[in-house]
């Protein structure tokens, strides 16, 4: 099972990357998509869409799992 292994560990590396790159676009750094260079931005819950996160052209798409505020 050597090619599944390595599947998981390509999608747990991947999965870290986003997490970063979330933690880091909600901190309020700029950062671009990989893909078309746009800035990203974040979109909150009770917009127009998805909270998440999102370049202009739409090849990022990050959907975030908002959990409600405890305060
Ligand atoms: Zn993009």
């Amino acid at each position: 099972m050597a090619e599944f292994k390595q599947f998981n560990q390509r999608n747990a590396k991947a999965y870290q990357q986003q997490r970063n790159l979330i933690k880091q676009v909600l901190a309020g750094k700029s950062r671009c998509c990989e893909h078309c260079q746009q800035a990203l931005f974040v979109v909150l819950p009770g917009q127009s869409k998805p909270a998440g996160i999102y370049c202009a052209k739409g090849c990022t798409a990050i959907e975030l799992e908002m959990a409600a505020p405890s305060s």
